[in-house]
């Protein structure tokens, strides 16, 4: 028998047959529902496979996704791009971040304008290069700015880690991690809020594992499914949250089991512990100020942290986002990509005016990547 391929599962994960059958059963138990449904994908990996596969097309008419602040880069305001683009133009100085990063407008520019007017910025896959590429420029400072949320943090922690076990002395770190817990909390503490019921992001919980989101079920009253990114893990999840509403039930369920469990991956989270700890608060663009939404590196570490070794030059200007944008509504699940007058006219890809459309798990990009208009 020939044996199980990788492709093979994925395959299995995207059966058409499978999503129609659970787009059916969707629909039956939809028609039990008391009210309209309002789920909220937590994260743009989900909005991006909800779109991409059209599983907002197989809904019923009463159950409807909205987009959660999920995404790192959309989230990141441009006080802290200000921050990374002064860092850029000091002298021998090389800037490492991750994708994405380098394409947000600050107040003034990207890091990849700065780029081109001749400033050091590189963008990695993985966080480690950052080790080599100090090795290899012991001359200069190398400044690694750290986004995303709980995924990458460990990422940035066996970072840190290396750099001390190795004595690297040219390596330092801009940390931008931020956490989805706080996020939700503030999102439901807002009295017009919308959400009903959240599909929360496995990756977040391989590290953290499903109980961070426990005091959404039980005391916000918040059903919460943690989701796989396949178009049938979604669809499942969808018909998990449906059933906990029919059945009066506000509980933590994990349908993405093959790798989440209530606890998470605890070596990674006692690696984070070790060098970072929370923020009293950190803004989320579009959202504000949210208290304990961040990370920073815990004090002992000081003496890698940019954010104080520059502290005299870091700007700290507030930074309103074009009046026009609705990011801020997005983020909170109250407007969607098209309502926005700028969405694919002045706002594009090439020319973004926002975050949501500059990441690759924005929503607005989303939207214009998958026609949606
Ligand atoms: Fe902001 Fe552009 Fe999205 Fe409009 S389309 S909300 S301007 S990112």
């Amino acid at each position: 028998m020939a044996s199980l391929e990788l492709k093979d599962l994925y395959e299995g994960f995207r059966n058409s047959d499978t999503i129609k059958l659970l787009a059916n059963q969707i629909a039956k138990e939809a028609s039990n529902l008391s009210k309209d449904l309002k789920i909220m994908e937590v994260c743009g990996g989900h909005t991006h496979a909800i779109m991409k596969y059209g599983l907002n097309q197989l809904l019923p008419k009463n159950i409807k996704f909205i987009h959660g602040p999920g995404c790192p880069v959309c989230v990141m305001p441009k006080n802290r791009i200000d921050h990374a683009i002064t860092l850029a133009n000091m002298k021998d100085t090389i800037i490492v971040t991750l994708g994405d990063m380098i394409k947000v407008l600050g107040s003034h520019g990207t890091l990849q304008d700065a780029r081109a007017k001749g400033a050091d910025v590189r963008f990695v896959y993985s966080p480690m290069d950052a080790l080599k590429i100090a090795n290899e420029n012991t001359d200069k400072k190398v400044i690694y700015i750290a986004i995303g949320f709980e995924t990458t943090t460990p990422m940035t922690s066996a970072l840190l880690h290396s750099t001390i076990n190795q004595n690297i002395k040219n390596l330092f770190f801009h940390i931008n991690h931020v956490l989805v817990p706080p996020a939700m909390r503030a999102l439901l503490d807002d009295e017009t809020n919308n959400i009903d019921a959240f599909i929360g992001p496995s990756h977040v919980s391989v590290i953290s594992g499903s109980k961070i989101y426990d005091e959404f079920a039980n005391i916000y009253k918040k059903p919460v499914v943690v989701s796989g990114f396949e178009p049938v893990d979604v669809m499942q999840s969808v018909l998990m949250l449906v059933k906990q509403i029919n059945e009066g039930r506000s509980e933590v369920e994990i349908q993405y089991s093959r790798c989440v469990n209530h606890e998470g991956n605890i070596n990674a989270q006692k690696l984070n512990d070790k060098y970072l700890e929370i923020r009293d608060k950190f803004e989320f663009r579009g959202l504000g100020d949210i208290k304990g939404s961040g990370l920073k590196l815990k004090d002992e570490f000081a003496f890698l942290d940019a954010e104080v070794i520059y502290k005299d030059i870091l700007p700290h200007n507030i930074c309103e986002d074009h009046k026009l944008c609705l990011c801020g509504e997005i983020l909170k699940g109250k407007a969607l990509p098209n309502e926005c007058k700028l969405f694919a006219k002045a706002c594009t890809p090439v020319t973004p005016v926002g975050s949501c459309m500059v990441s690759s798990e924005g929503a607005c990009a989303a939207y214009y990547k998958y026609g949606i208009s």
